[in-house]
């Protein structure tokens, strides 16, 4: 490597910072190098000054909840994520972190699990139940079964609570939306890392669903996400990280965080033909709405 070539693995620099305050609506801080303290200061001096802590099995959802009592400027979700649900059924011992329930498996290990969300959900902090969805990228046919029911348990929990329900949908739209509809939709619905077309992001505008948009709609290859984004209403719109994974270009494939969303922001305000302020204070004002805070 040169010795002028950036190091692939190093953190991308500060974006010039934001006028108007904006929040991350999806991010892992656990799944981050540094403290908490380190990254929410990085991202508040950019202008990002609120973060969304996105649980994805039972420890991940405790932590969220404990970061979020913690610091004001994060809001916690929780939730076992649609590749979680399956590896608790089935008793995977290779899953993202051991935990009691995995050990027996079965069903009643699933909704074991799902009472401790249940319960992790009534919490004050505790913003939004999610990640929750289908996957049909990284879970085969066999876990199918064990996903949708757990989707279809968040979605009730997340209704019960009168919280924000956050949606991962990978490869699996049609089921989402049609799940979704047969349980009918808490009154705040997010699609986390909006991956459909244009013609779907008309049916989750008329259904009243936030889409947020990851640091992938910068991608070369993305121009279904710019469509989506360039028909979706402002106002449902949101912003999102989901770091470290998908870390916009031109720093693609390096460590994400919450600072770098002012590098997304200013890629969708050009996608919308509007200017940087006009698309911070609608994401800003978008998600203190769609997550209630
Ligand atoms: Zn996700
Ligand atoms: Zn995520």
């Amino acid at each position: 490597m040169p010795a002028n070539a950036p190091d692939k693995n190093a953190a991308p620099p500060l974006p010039e910072p934001l006028r108007v305050p904006v929040a991350d609506s999806h991010t892992h801080l656990d799944m981050q190098s540094g403290t908490v303290e380190e990254a929410l200061a990085k991202a508040a001096s950019v202008g990002v000054t609120t973060v969304v802590q996105v649980g994805c099995d039972l420890n991940g959802s405790r932590w969220a909840a404990d970061t979020a009592a913690a610091h004001d400027a994060v809001h916690a979700t929780v939730a076992l994520h649609p590749n979680e649900a399956p590896r608790i059924v089935h008793g995977d011992p290779d899953g993202w972190s051991r935990q009691g329930a995995r050990a027996a498996g079965g069903d009643a290990a699933l909704d074991e699990a799902l009472a401790e969300i249940d319960r992790l959900a009534a919490l004050p902090h505790v913003k939004g139940v999610g990640e929750t969805g289908l996957d049909y990228f990284r879970t085969g046919p066999e876990g199918k079964e064990a996903q949708e029911r757990s989707f279809r348990a968040h979605i009730e929990i997340a209704k019960r609570h009168g919280k924000t329900l956050v949606i991962h949908d990978r490869d699996a739209h049609a089921d989402v939306l049609r799940v979704l509809k047969e349980e009918g939709a808490p009154e705040r619905t997010v699609f986390h890392c909006y991956s459909g077309d244009a013609g779907m992001a008309e049916i989750c505008a008329a259904a009243g669903y936030y889409m947020s948009f990851a640091g992938n709609v910068t991608f070369k290859n993305a121009q279904n996400l710019r469509d989506a984004l360039a028909v979706a209403p402002l106002e449902l719109v949101l912003v999102e990280t989901d770091a470290p994974f998908l870390t916009p270009v031109p720093y693609r494939g390096r460590p994400g965080a919450p600072y770098l969303v002012p590098v997304t922001v200013r890629a969708m305000a050009a996608v919308r033909g509007i200017d940087e302020d006009t698309m911070a204070t609608a994401l800003g004002a978008n998600t203190a709405r769609a997550f209630g805070y």
